[in-house]
């Protein structure tokens, strides 16, 4: 694509008004940058539109005269997504100034609300009317539900509601052509032929751009437990699991992994703590609600962890006596997902396979990893509730960065393959995005390729959307 014409970028700016635009390059480094600053784009414009109509006649004009179009949501996504390429040759779309809720229809448990959104915000505005937004993530007081949809994401709810797109009824979306597909209908059965909305969901602003969504709500949660549970093993995780999902009525909502590594690493750069004496080498933070007031969920989970040490499972367990206990186990879990960067940081691994399997999948990993590089340690944590894995392999103190970086693509294959091998996937939350680009072609089968290929070309024939992610 080629430097976008100055006339061309004057009418871009027009369409939104002189309030709702950056053209300064000096205001642009929280666009053009990601969250951890390893992707880097330049753009001559940042357009902040203000309506679907708006977003609509910007991409109209911008297919017109051929010019790549970056939807960007809060900028918290993982895999370079929502950065534009260094050509100077795109545009961003940022969402934030669509942020409204629009309607919540407390009978219907939906709510419709505008993409631009912070996650936080939904989750407020469900709550103030005595209802539940699951969607929950470490980025939550940052991304929007538009990427959050555009994504897919998981986060830490997924085993008792689903990923996001299991949260949407309908959506309104602005097509690569600037035709608008207005599906905002907040219907639980609908079997009318294709499920359009389906394809723009986990698209990553390839496909169009999300601009409204009916999200599903759920009763706000009477009762709950929290506890962080100290394992004799990393395959009394998926035992322990099992057993709460048949003791407690599926009333687990909650079920993260950590390891001993990630635990010392917290007490080595955070203010937080081993809640325990004794150093343990495996935790689950597990969290059951209901409800249903009074629900007796606290004795439940008692009884069940007293079950399992007998049963040489579990070793030890805190539970949290308070909301605010509750909340600084939540925190060891949450700060994982930045703390090893203060660390040296690591190649870092986004990892599903069937829950099953994960112990099996975090030694063989393991071990191929060591065997790379005998003095690096490897730190596991992640939603295990839902077989995914967030598997680190930190830098060894003893190897130069560079080195480090460029056994990278090795590495990365080793572990995929062994994730391959259980049937499981290379990109289990984060997407594909820039970084997982070429793992796409080595992990779907051809035929898989071709129909995103054909989506991609019947959807967008200028190749204008978001274009060179994901395939
Ligand atoms: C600390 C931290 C913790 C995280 N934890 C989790 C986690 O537990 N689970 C998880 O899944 N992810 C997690 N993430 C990753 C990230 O927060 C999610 O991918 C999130 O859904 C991205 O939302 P966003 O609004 O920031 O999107 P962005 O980063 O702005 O964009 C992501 C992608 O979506 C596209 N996009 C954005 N908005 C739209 C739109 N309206 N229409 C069409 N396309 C759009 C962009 O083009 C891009 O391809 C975490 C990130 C951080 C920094």
């Amino acid at each position: 694509m080629k430097k976008i014409p100055t006339e061309i970028v004057e009418k871009l700016k027009a369409i939104v008004g002189s309030n709702n635009y950056i053209d300064n390059p000096e205001q642009m480094a929280a666009y053009v940058n990601d969250i951890w600053n390893q992707y880097h784009g330049v753009t001559p414009l940042i357009l902040k539109p203000i309506n679907t109509e708006m977003v609509a006649s910007i991409v109209t004009l911008c297919n017109e005269c051929n010019i790549g179009v970056v939807p960007q949501g809060g900028n918290t996504g993982l895999v370079g997504g929502s950065i534009p390429s260094e050509s100077d040759a795109e545009i961003i779309i940022s969402m934030e100034r669509m942020n409204k809720v629009l309607d919540i229809d407390v009978i219907n448990y939906t709510m419709t609300v505008e993409a631009g959104c912070i996650l936080v915000a939904v989750q407020e505005a469900a709550f103030a009317v005595n209802r539940l937004f699951p969607l929950s993530l470490g980025a939550e007081g940052s991304c929007q539900i538009g990427g959050n949809l555009a994504t897919n994401a998981g986060g830490t709810a997924v085993l008792r509601y689903g990923n996001a797109k299991e949260l949407v009824l309908g959506l309104e979306v602005v097509l690569p052509n600037g035709k608008i597909i207005n599906g905002l209908r907040g219907l639980r059965k609908d079997n009318t032929g294709y499920d359009i909305k389906q394809l723009f969901l986990g698209s990553e602003g390839t496909l169009g751009i999300i601009t409204k969504a009916v999200l599903k709500l759920f009763p706000l949660p009477a009762d709950k437990v929290t506890s962080l549970v100290a394992l004799s093993s990393l395959e009394a995780a998926p035992k322990l699991l099992a057993t709460m999902r048949e003791v407690t009525g599926d009333n687990i909502t909650a079920f993260e992994y950590m390891d001993r590594v990630c635990v010392d690493m917290l007490e080595k750069r955070t203010e937080l703590s081993d809640p325990f004496a004794v150093k343990y080498d495996h935790f689950a933070l597990v969290e059951l609600t209901s409800s249903r007031d009074n629900a007796g969920l606290q004795t439940l989970l008692e009884e069940i962890i007293t079950a399992m040490i007998e049963a040489g499972d579990v070793v030890d367990a805190v539970v949290a006596s308070s909301e605010t206990q509750a909340a600084q186990l939540w925190k060891m879990r949450e700060m994982l997902a930045e703390v090893y960067r203060l660390d040296g940081g690591g190649l870092t691994f986004d990892i599903s396979v069937p829950v099953s399997s994960v112990p099996e999948f975090i030694k063989k990993a393991s071990q191929a990893c060591t065997q790379e590089y005998s003095a690096g340690v490897v730190m596991a944590f992640g939603h295990i509730g839902d077989g995914n894995v967030h598997f680190i392999f930190l830098k060894p103190n003893n190897v130069p960065v560079n080195d480090f970086l460029s056994a990278t693509d090795e590495v990365s294959t080793l572990v995929y393959d062994i994730a391959a091998s259980f049937n499981g996937s290379f990109s289990a939350e984060h997407g594909i995005g820039l970084l997982k680009k070429h793992d796409l072609v080595r992990y779907k089968s051809e035929v898989e390729i071709n129909l995103m290929r054909t989506v991609k070309k019947a959807l967008d024939p200028n190749n204008i959307m978001n274009p060179n992610k994901i395939i």
